[in-house]
């Protein structure tokens, strides 16, 4: 039995960027794109994927804005060139159309909030754009919020990055607290009037790494109606993986398994409940994946793991697609505003598993009736 996967992350526009100098040819190659091909996805049961627009923190100013660009027009032109496996998706409703005919929904998610150079005309063409939510940190403090991997300015996020999060909510678009130090965290859930995710990031709780969620700001997601995304960056996940990086990687690297990562799964859900917790895999972004979830084709192992855990079918949606689709679907009235258009499509059109009335219909998400069938940069 395998389940559909809404993932929040996966880094594959900077890896053709990094070494395939933007070429979308191939990607039905596992030897040309070896952690995301066509069949991976298919195999995956992936059936929306945020699209990662990232850029290195070291590129800022005009720069920045150009390469994220050049990172949106290299998703487009990955949709185009790929008809049969991928459909663009902006709304919540063009993610059901797209589930209901087999496609990867794919929408996008701008990482590191540098990359509107303090300019909300910026965001909001981005948005405009597709990128449904903004991480707003990479590893690197930058002039209005605090990463959690440097050091802090500004005691979390200056004035105009409060304006960023209240403006992010006004047009619909997601505020993504991976990355960000736990002051931007609990700031972030103190303005936010729309659920945030943590598009890729494990339990602090469980791994003491800076990249990962504290106990006490995932206390206050189900209270926000967020979803705290798993990764499988193996220091991430891993106790033992992340003391031998720190260590300074001597000898041989600790093996990380799917049971590590679904021991965060079990944590995150142990503590918050089965309705916040979801997968960003982080796939294409890193150089290595744990064993058995080595590409974007194995999520089903991870389902596997923990069904013999005792996760039911509907725990698994919930994970896999259901969470994720809910935080998207609670942005459509502010986002379709934003872009000037009411929600465009009926429910019952648009999706035939469910007859039930209401925005897009998360209802019909758990349905299975017209489901989809089916060079890292270091974090
Ligand atoms: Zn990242």
């Amino acid at each position: 039995m395998t389940y559909d996967v809404f993932d929040g992350h996966n880094d594959l526009a900077w890896y053709l960027r990094e070494e395939r100098d933007y070429s979308v040819e191939g990607l039905n190659d596992p030897s040309v794109s070896p952690f995301t091909t066509m069949d991976q996805l298919r195999d995956g049961s992936v059936a929306a994927q945020y699209w990662s627009v990232y850029v290195h923190s070291s590129i800022t100013g005009a720069d920045a804005i150009k390469a994220t660009w050049e990172q949106i027009d290299a998703v487009q032109r990955v949709v185009t060139a790929y008809p049969e496996r991928l459909q663009f998706a902006r709304t919540a409703a063009e993610v059901v159309a797209a589930r209901n005919s087999g496609k990867v929904a794919s929408l996008m998610g701008v990482e590191g909030g540098q990359q509107i150079d303090e300019s909300l005309a910026v965001l909001r063409s981005y948005a405009r754009a597709g990128a449904r939510y903004m991480t707003l940190t990479w590893s690197t403090t930058h002039s209005w919020a605090d990463s959690a991997t440097d050091e802090p300015q500004h005691g979390g996020l200056s004035e105009f990055g409060r304006e960023v999060v209240a403006e992010m909510n006004r047009i619909g678009m997601i505020v993504d607290l991976s990355h960000v130090a736990p002051s931007v965290m609990h700031q972030s859930l103190d303005i936010s009037t729309l659920p945030v995710i943590f598009s890729h990031s494990c339990a602090f709780g469980l791994n003491p790494h800076l990249r990962n969620i504290p106990d006490d700001v995932l206390d206050r997601v189900p209270g926000n109606g967020g979803v705290a995304m798993m990764t499988f960056v193996p220091s991430f996940v891993s106790n033992a993986r992340r003391e031998w990086v720190e260590a300074g990687e001597n000898g041989t690297a600790p093996e990380v398994t799917v049971a590590d990562v679904a021991d965060h799964c079990d944590y995150v859900r142990e503590r918050i409940g089965i309705d916040h917790i979801g997968l960003g895999g982080d796939i294409c972004g890193i150089d290595e994946l744990p064993t058995g979830l080595g590409d974007a084709g194995q999520y089903p192992a991870l389902f596997e793991e923990l069904a013999s855990r005792g996760w039911s079918e509907s725990d698994l949606r919930k994970l896999g697609f259901d969470n994720a689709m809910r935080v998207l679907d609670a942005h459509e009235d502010a986002y379709t505003a934003f872009l000037g258009t009411s929600a465009t499509t009926d429910p019952a059109t648009t999706d035939p598993s469910t007859g039930t009335a209401g925005k897009t219909g998360t209802a019909g998400m758990t349905g299975t009736a017209g489901a989809a069938a089916s060079a890292g940069k270091g974090l």
